[in-house]
């Protein structure tokens, strides 16, 4: 019971932080002290994903570096504004160019570090598909971005000891085949990266939906009370549930169509306006049609 109290107390503390915690605002973004010496910029201009960072007594860690080295300063102006520490090591959570296409800002960083198949995919011609795709969104300071690859890579998973925490860096394929999750012990946070989006359809252009619902299972194996999202506001562990369960929805519903033998059209004209009610209040609901396609291909070819 003990250990039960003091979790409510966290998630109490947790809640009042997040409500007088927004610290400043640059254009479009908003900094947010999740927890001690842990900050994440959520929004921003062109496009919505976050930036972590925690500043530990030895330097800053950054996790994600925004869609655009314009972006990217801003959260560089952001960590200046708390701290003078150098920024010891850059995080990118998958290859997406709205989490890795700001690195050049943090590359004097000791490490960019991510997991191998981000390197592989932003290296070369992949990269450059990648980069030309996001030139076509009109995301102003878009043309400013050089490629700037992560230059340590791991397989499975890795750990950073620094100034006084542990960053458990685990592989859990899901979003794309090389996401990353942190687990922070100390803080009992995770920062998820892309495998959880906190009030919004998911992107799943290149996603594993079984894969996806599997390290989500994982996840939830970690003692954690706070969870940072890839896109959306910090919060507890009912944005990770909601994110399961949206995964869960649509995968239970497209077998249900796939049972029956319907086709991808029939699928979607019957799944899209049971998940539009079951989400209305999510953003991205345009991403359902997409979603649901991902899903039908995937489990129609097991
Ligand atoms: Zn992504």
């Amino acid at each position: 019971m003990a250990v039960k109290g003091l979790r409510w107390l966290a998630a109490g503390l947790f809640i009042s932080i997040l409500a007088v915690g927004g610290v400043c605002s640059a254009e479009g973004s908003k900094t947010v002290e999740v927890w001690k010496k842990l900050f994440t910029v959520v929004n921003g201009d062109g496009i919505d994903s976050n930036t972590t960072f925690l500043i530990t007594r030895e330097g800053v860690v950054v996790v994600d570096t925004r869609v655009t080295p314009m972006e990217a300063d801003k959260v560089l102006k952001e960590i200046r504004k708390q701290t003078d520490l150098p920024i010891l090591y850059t995080i990118n959570t998958h290859y997406h160019g709205d989490h890795t296409f700001g690195n050049q800002v943090f590359k004097d960083s000791k490490a960019i570090i991510a997991h191998e198949n981000v390197r592989k995919t932003l290296f070369g011609p992949s990269g450059k598909a990648h980069l030309d795709f996001f030139k076509t969104m009109d995301i102003p300071g878009m043309d400013e971005t050089v490629i700037t690859l992560p230059n340590i890579v791991f397989k499975d998973r890795m750990e950073i000891f620094v100034g006084g925490y542990n960053l458990r860096l685990i592989h859990a394929r899901g979003h794309t085949d090389g996401d990353l999750f942190i687990y922070i012990q100390e803080l009992k946070t995770i920062i998820t990266g892309d495998l959880v989006f906190n009030g919004k359809i998911p992107y799943m252009g290149d996603a594993y939906v079984e894969d996806w619902i599997s390290s989500l299972n994982y996840l939830d194996d970690f003692d954690a009370e706070i969870y940072i999202p890839g896109h959306g506001a910090p919060g507890g562990k009912p944005v990770f549930l909601a994110m399961r369960n949206y995964l869960l929805s649509l995968k239970g519903m497209v077998l249900n169509q796939l049972e029956e033998g319907k086709s991808l059209k029939e699928t979607q004209d019957i799944v899209r306006p049971a998940l539009t009610e079951k989400y209305k209040t999510w953003k991205n609901l345009d991403w359902l049609d997409a979603n649901i396609e991902r899903a039908y291909l995937e489990y129609n070819s097991k």
